[in-house]
């Protein structure tokens, strides 16, 4: 039997002399190297115990040897699960004890605070990086490994999701719901071995790992690996690379950058968006300065990439575009009975990507995922007569004031238009008389001050009664993780007592 997933991705290229990582300070590693590279951690990972099955929690900086660690995983067929680096020993602890993990990679400076954390949850840690045991034990394996057998529905993942919402979930993706978007997606978005993929994304996250690696390595392409987004480093790559997968903090990082111009992007062929939404404004300066119009596309941890607007044809400013190829899509009332065309409900979705269920949450599970296959994303979705959905926001974000539904979304667009206004945030807050009622964050364009009352005064006569912010309150920043995200549950916390 064959490891499908190892043998579609990097196995197939295991002695392609090309370049997959461009190092941003010169230098590169070729598909052979990092086939050996995974190799060894493959063989290092079985001498230290780890059997097919077991679970490693991964908690490294960004780096060559930090992937070449997950697909020394795929290949032995455990079941890796990579955190987000800045999580505290308190949250790793979660993650740890949760999934059962039996090893615990973490860099060399976090060893100490960590290993109190694996003792307790029963697990071995080793580190990587230079001086690591994991890496030192590697470096003396011969690359020589006898690949697992694991089958197209054998889990291959657990990606836990951003906690945006609440308590993050450990997604359970198996090899084909992580090897069926891969390479419908090179097709959809016209990826070949010609391409150069600008990375600047952290891998713990699907968008970084999932979207931009797996693509890759099924295309043959080559990605420059930075270790974090930096616009001027990006800009220094741009006249050599093709493509740029972001969040739209990236765009609005190139934006803020004099360097970057329409000459920079000469090679340039595609530009993506996703994990946070790309306000339309952005989209429009994006074009104004480069000529290229941002593709954006919608995905989540559980499913990978659901809809994503089309490489030829009309990538339209605030839209996620259409569903992808294999992705069925129905927009929802909360009984999960599809709504006629144009009306706003949960959106969920059906495909092969959708993830196996949720580890260790067998309610969680039931309530999101239906029998039939469709998974309740959460989002807050319209789709038009041409088929082009927008995300609306958030299930949990929706704002309900004395009896009526309330969008931020609505208010947030009104609100972003207004002068002096950069972006803003629309929440519910606690309200003694309505339940709830809306207040708008914003944050003022550099060297404005933005004039709160006109504001009120201006949105007032595009908004019914109930829906106008009871207070508007400008911030220096919007509360964002790493992804990009608006923290709105943090938000709520900061300004629960304003009307009580
Ligand atoms: P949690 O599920 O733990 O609350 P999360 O949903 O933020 O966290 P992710 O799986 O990383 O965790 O993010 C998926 C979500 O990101 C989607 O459900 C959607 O709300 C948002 N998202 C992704 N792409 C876009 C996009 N292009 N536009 C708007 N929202 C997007
Ligand atoms: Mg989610």
């Amino acid at each position: 039997m064959a490891n499908l997933l190892h043998d579609s991705l990097l196995g197939k290229q295991a002695n392609n002399p090309a370049p997959f990582l461009h190092l941003p300070e010169g230098g590169r590693i070729s598909y052979a190297e990092f086939a050996k590279r995974a190799a060894q951690f493959a063989q290092a990972l079985r001498d230290k115990g780890i059997r097919t099955g077991d679970r490693v929690a991964i908690q490294v900086q960004k780096s060559p040897d930090a992937l070449a660690l997950i697909f020394g995983c795929i290949q032995a067929g455990v079941i890796f699960l990579p955190l987000n680096t800045g999580y505290t020993a308190d949250e790793v602890s979660y993650f740890v004890e949760n999934s059962g993990a039996r090893l615990l990679v973490c860099d060399p400076n976090t060893r100490d605070s960590l290993t109190p954390v694996a003792q307790a949850a029963g697990a071995m840690i080793s580190d990587l990086g230079t001086g690591g045991d994991l890496t030192n034990a590697a470096a003396a394996c011969s690359g020589d490994f006898a690949t697992e057998p694991r089958a197209g529905d054998d889990i291959a993942a657990f990606l836990y999701t951003s906690g945006t919402t609440g308590r993050s979930k450990g997604a359970m993706l198996s090899q084909n719901n992580l090897l069926s978007n891969a390479l419908m997606l090179v097709d959809h978005w016209h990826f070949t071995s010609e391409d150069v993929l600008l990375h600047a994304l952290p891998i713990f996250h699907t968008h970084g790992l999932f979207v931009a690696t797996n693509v890759l390595l099924a295309a043959g392409a080559s990605m420059v690996f930075f270790p974090k987004l930096d616009a001027d480093a990006l800009i220094d790559h741009m006249p050599n690379a093709t493509s740029l997968m972001g969040v739209p903090t990236f765009y609005t990082r190139l934006l803020d950058n004099p360097r970057f111009d329409q000459a920079l992007c000469a090679k340039m062929r595609l530009f993506i968006s996703g994990s946070a939404p790309l306000l339309a404004e952005t989209h429009r300066q994006f074009q104004a300065r480069s000529g290229h119009r941002i593709l954006e596309r919608y995905g989540m941890t559980e499913t990978n990439m659901n809809t994503s607007n089309p490489y030829t044809g009309n990538r339209r400013a605030g839209t996620v575009g259409l569903p992808l190829p294999g992705v069925e899509i129905k927009v929802c009332d909360s009984a999960g009975q599809e709504l006629p065309r144009g009306e706003i409900g949960v959106l969920e979705v059906r495909g092969p990507n959708v993830f196996q269920g949720y580890w260790q949450m067998p309610e969680k599970t039931a309530e999101e995922l239906r029998p039939d296959g469709f998974f309740i994303t959460g989002d807050l979705a319209q789709q038009g007569e041409d088929g082009y959905v927008t995300i609306v926001g958030r299930n949990k974000d929706l704002i309900i004031s004395g009896g009526y539904n309330i969008y931020p979304k609505e208010i947030e667009t009104l609100l972003d238009d207004q002068p002096g206004v950069l972006e803003s945030a629309v929440i519910g807050v606690p309200h003694p008389d309505f339940g709830e009622s809306p207040v708008g964050i914003l944050v003022a364009q550099k060297g404005e001050a933005p004039d709160l009352s006109a504001i009120e005064t201006a949105i007032a006569g595009s908004l019914a009664r109930f829906k106008h912010p009871k207070r508007l309150i400008l911030v220096d920043e919007l509360p964002r993780n790493t992804m990009g995200k608006v923290q709105k549950a943090l938000l709520r916390q900061d300004y629960a007592d304003l009307f009580l």
